[in-house]
């Protein structure tokens, strides 16, 4: 008999947490490492939250506390989505979770069977994959073009779309691409998904980042276009937002009360509930007008970022780089750096056991943190399925100026480094 369950060979996971083993292991060799795989604001939490939480704590409030969420909260998520969507939402129609994370599981075990299909953006968050797989649904990853500025329009949707679709995810701002869905784009979309999806189809609208976008630009939700709210899990949180990831704060805003009886019920069968007293903090962040100021200057240190670091690997020979309209993540295409270099041609020559691990970009990115102590994200870690031929990495933004403008002389020093690369072939050591 098996030790393990079937199932669990399905589950994906986020490189994320794993490169973090990588990068221990060169400081451990005392490589000093320029860590751009960051996937958290290199912010803390304002202090008039964080004295919410403390004084909350002082006061008792670290029981069991309702599972859906403290009303109090709840209350605020929803005059916010009013104020920020222009519809309004009954608090019993919002779930508290554990961080924006769980609602991608929660929609799976509530809508998805198996055979049941699911169309997610790849480049995308890697837990949507992992989730399609595991529920044993059947993937049908939307691919975002560089040249489309990472967004997709109609016409790519429509493709996709079967009678079996039951879930559609988007993600706007975009993890890794930083791409941004315009108000036309997504009255596209809903147009299609009017015209051509099952009505029972539930659009994931996953807006994690939608307090960071650049140029003066205003974050578009799906939720606004008429009719949309019924079909439509608008999923947010307070990690990217309030620079809170550690406190895991997020929540979704389901189409009904009777679905959002469902999220609580998951709640209870995992979670329990949310931290009370993080609960508490969470409100303060929403409620407190002094937070607002907080987010703008976050951004724009976001934005003066990413207008060095793209600018600056644009004149890397063989990396070309789109202008990221949202969250703090850049994804610059390394396809001429893998030729430059040799590492198609060597990722051509590997077994097949390491092929099907590995891929050019990645290689790329273990070189140059192994061999020139820059840490970065693949291609794959975005979406493996079809992820083949295409050659990127993400570069997060959450770090200081000086740091970023090392790290990327750091990646070009790679670029050029064609015996190094060889050597790191030959060590045959870190490969994925
Ligand atoms: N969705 C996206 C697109 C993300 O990038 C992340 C975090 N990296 C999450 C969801 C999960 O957020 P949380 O940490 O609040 O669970």
């Amino acid at each position: 008999m098996n030790v393990y369950a079937e199932r669990v060979r399905a589950l994906g996971t986020e490189n994320a947490f794993k490169i973090g083993d990588d990068i221990r292991r060169c400081e451990a060799a005392g490589v000093d490492v320029i860590k751009l795989n960051l996937g958290e604001p290199d912010f803390n939490s304002a202090e008039n939250i964080n004295e919410v939480a403390i004084r909350n704590i002082r006061d008792g409030n670290a029981h069991y506390t309702d599972p859906q969420g403290i009303l109090p909260l709840r209350e605020s998520i929803a005059r916010q989505v009013t104020e920020t969507r222009g519809l309004q939402v009954d608090p019993q129609q919002i779930v508290v979770t554990t961080g924006a994370k769980p609602p991608i599981s929660y929609t799976m075990m509530t809508y998805v069977d198996p055979g049941d299909e699911v169309i997610y953006p790849s480049p995308g968050f890697p837990i949507y994959e992992s989730w399609v797989t595991f529920v044993g649904a059947v993937p049908v990853p939307l691919h975002l073009e560089e040249s489309k500025g990472f967004r997709f329009d109609a016409a790519d949707l429509e493709r996709l779309i079967t009678p079996k679709t039951k879930v559609l995810m988007i993600s706007s701002p975009s993890n890794p691409t930083g791409g941004v869905l315009t108000g036309q784009d997504l009255q596209d979309i809903s147009r299609v998904i009017r015209e051509r999806a099952d009505p029972s189809i539930r659009i994931y609208s996953d807006e994690i980042y939608e307090n960071i976008i650049f140029d003066r630009k205003e974050h578009e939700s799906i939720l606004s276009i008429p009719g949309m709210a019924t079909n439509t899990i608008l999923v947010s949180g307070h990690s990217k937002s309030y620079a809170m990831t550690g406190w895991r704060l997020g929540y979704a805003v389901l189409p009904t009360v009777e679905e959002a009886m469902i999220f609580r019920q998951l709640n209870i069968n995992i979670i329990s509930c949310t931290l009370p007293f993080i609960q508490e903090a969470g409100k303060e962040a929403l409620d407190n007008e002094k937070n607002k100021d907080i987010i703008v200057s976050m951004v724009r240190e976001f934005e003066r970022r990413r207008d060095v670091v793209v600018e600056r690997l644009n004149r890397i020979q063989g990396i070309h780089c789109n202008k990221p309209e949202g969250a703090f993540y850049v994804f610059p295409n390394i396809g001429g750096v893998c030729e430059d270099l040799g590492i198609i041609k060597a990722y051509e020559e590997l077994s097949p056991d390491t092929k099907a691990r590995t891929s050019p970009s990645t290689l790329f990115q273990m070189f140059a943190l192994y061999h020139h102590g820059v840490a970065t994200m693949d291609r794959r870690s975005f979406g493996v399925i079809g992820s083949e031929g295409k050659h990127y990495l993400r570069l997060s933004t959450a770090t200081d100026m000086d740091s970023l403008k090392e790290g990327v002389r750091r990646i070009e020093a790679a670029s050029l480094d064609r015996a190094g690369f060889e050597a790191f072939m030959t060590e045959g050591s870190h490969l994925y």
